[in-house]
C-alpha cells in the first residue's frame, strides 16, 4: 500500500462523508496499492476504511503474490473456488463494521457481482459513487509516474519506427496486417501489455474517427491514420500520426497543415492556471479559421496515466485549472468524408512554468 496516497484518500473520504471505499481491480486499486490484478469471475475487493489499515478480499490463489507486495500488515480475507466468496465478504464486512455505513464504490468499474455481495454482507449500507472526487486524485503525476509515462511514449515511438523502417505501411497491405505488426512491435520494444488495440485506418475509413482496422488493402493516395500506445508499469502512452501513400494533393496538404498547426496551438496553450477548455479552444480556433470547424468532431484531448482516458478532459466547458504534473493528450483532427482524415496526437505534461511534450516523433507529413 502506498501510505501517503492512502492518507490523502482517507482525508477526502472524511470530507465526503464516506466510511469506507471499496476498490475493484483496475487503475485506482493499482494507484493506491500497487496491485495489478484483473477483473475476473473471482471477485477481489480492497476495503479502505476512513481510519486505520485497508483490508483485501481475494481468491486464495492470488494471496501469495499480493502478500509479497503488501507485506504482513494488511488483513486478507481469502476464499477457495469450492467454497465460494460469500463467507469472505461476510468476514470482511464484520471486521470493518460495514453495516449501515456509507461506502464509496467505483460506479464506472464495480460490477453487480461485488455490489450485491457488499449489500448482502453489510445490511443498511449506502453505496455512493467515488467518481466525482477520487479519480482527480490521480491527475497530477509525481516524478516517478512521469518517468514511466516517458518510457511508455518512447516504447510506442520505437515500435512505429520499426514498422516504418521495413515499409510495413504500404499500398497492398491491409489495415489489419499493419495493426497486427504494430502490436508485435510494441511488445518487442518493451510494452508490458497492448494498452489499447492500435487503430490503423486508411482511405475512406480514415474519415471516421472511431473506425477500427479493416481487411481493405491500402491504396496509393490514401491517408493512413495510426493511433497507438504502449504501457510501462501500468502507465500509458497514446499517440497518433497520419501518413500519406504517394505524393499528396493540395487538398490533403491543406488539411494536414491545418491539423499540425492546431496540434501546436493546443500544446502551446497548455500551462498552469489555464482552464482545460482553453487547450480545446486554441486547437479548435485554428481548424475553424481554416474553414474545417464542422469536420473536427471530437474533444481535443483526454487525461492519460494508468488509464488511456481519465480526467482532465480537454473539452469546451471544462473549467478545471491545469496544474503541474497533469498529463493529457492533444489530438485535433479533420475528417472529410470521401477524402479521408488527419489526426496528430501528442502527450503533454504541465510543468511549473508551461508544458512539455513527452512524445517527440516527427509531426511533418511523411510520404510513404
Ligand atoms: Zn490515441
Ligand atoms: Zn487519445
Amino acid at each position: 500500500m502506498n501510505e501517503e496516497r492512502i492518507q490523502t484518500l482517507q482525508r477526502l473520504m472524511l470530507a465526503n462523508g464516506v466510511g469506507c471505499v471499496a476498490l475493484v481491480p483496475g487503475a485506482n486499486l493499482r494507484y493506491f496499492s500497487g496491485l495489478s490484478m484483473h477483473l475476473s469471475e473471482r471477485p477481489a475487493v480492497a476495503f479502505v476504511p476512513v481510519e486505520g489499515q485497508p483490508a483485501l478480499l481475494l481468491p486464495v490463489l492470488e494471496a501469495p503474490a499480493a502478500r509479497a507486495l503488501l507485506g504482513d500488515g494488511v488483513p486478507f480475507y481469502t476464499y477457495r473456488d469450492e467454497e465460494g466468496h460469500d463467507v469472505a465478504f461476510a468476514q470482511a464486512a464484520d471486521a470493518l463494521e460495514l453495516a449501515g455505513k456509507a461506502i464509496g464504490i467505483e460506479y464506472l468499474a464495480m460490477r453487480a457481482l461485488e455490489l450485491r455481495r457488499i449489500e448482502l454482507a453489510a445490511p443498511g449500507c449506502r453505496l455512493l459513487a467515488v467518481e466525482p472526487w477520487l479519480p482527480p486524485l490521480r491527475m497530477s503525476k509525481d516524478a516517478g509516474e512521469l518517468e514511466q509515462m516517458r518510457r511508455a511514449a518512447h516504447i510506442a515511438e520505437a515500435a512505429l519506427e520499426r514498422l516504418l523502417a521495413i515499409q510495413a505501411i504500404a499500398p497492398g497491405r491491409t489495415e489489419r496486417q499493419v495493426a497486427a505488426d504494430l502490436q508485435i512491435a510494441l511488445l518487442a520494444e518493451g510494452s508490458q501489455a497492448v494498452g489499447f488495440s492500435p487503430i490503423v485506418v486508411a482511405g475512406p475509413n480514415s474519415a471516421q474517427p472511431h473506425a477500427g482496422p479493416s481487411d481493405r488493402a491500402m491504396a496509393l493516395g490514401d491517408l493512413v491514420i495510426v493511433d497507438w500506445g504502449a504501457v510501462y508499469e501500468g502507465y500509458q502512452s497514446d499517440l497518433t500520426r497520419t501518413f500519406v501513400l504517394g505524393q499528396p494533393g493540395a487538398d490533403v496538404e491543406r488539411i494536414y497543415d491545418t491539423v499540425l498547426a492546431a496540434n501546436q496551438a493546443g500544446r502551446m496553450a497548455a500551462r498552469p492556471g489555464v482552464p482545460a477548455q482553453e487547450v480545446d479552444r486554441a486547437a479548435r480556433r485554428v481548424i475553424a479559421l481554416a474553414g474545417f470547424g464542422e469536420y473536427f468532431v471530437h474533444r481535443t484531448g483526454h487525461g492519460l496515466g494508468l488509464e488511456t482516458h481519465e480526467p482532465p478532459y480537454m473539452v469546451e466547458g471544462n473549467l478545471e485549472l491545469l496544474r503541474p504534473g497533469m498529463t493529457f493528450t492533444v489530438e485535433p483532427g479533420i475528417y472529410l468524408p470521401g477524402l479521408g482524415g488527419v489526426r496528430i496526437e501528442d502527450d503533454v505534461v504541465i510543468t511549473e512554468r508551461g508544458s512539455e511534450t513527452i512524445t517527440g516523433m516527427p509531426r511533418e507529413l511523411r510520404v510513404l
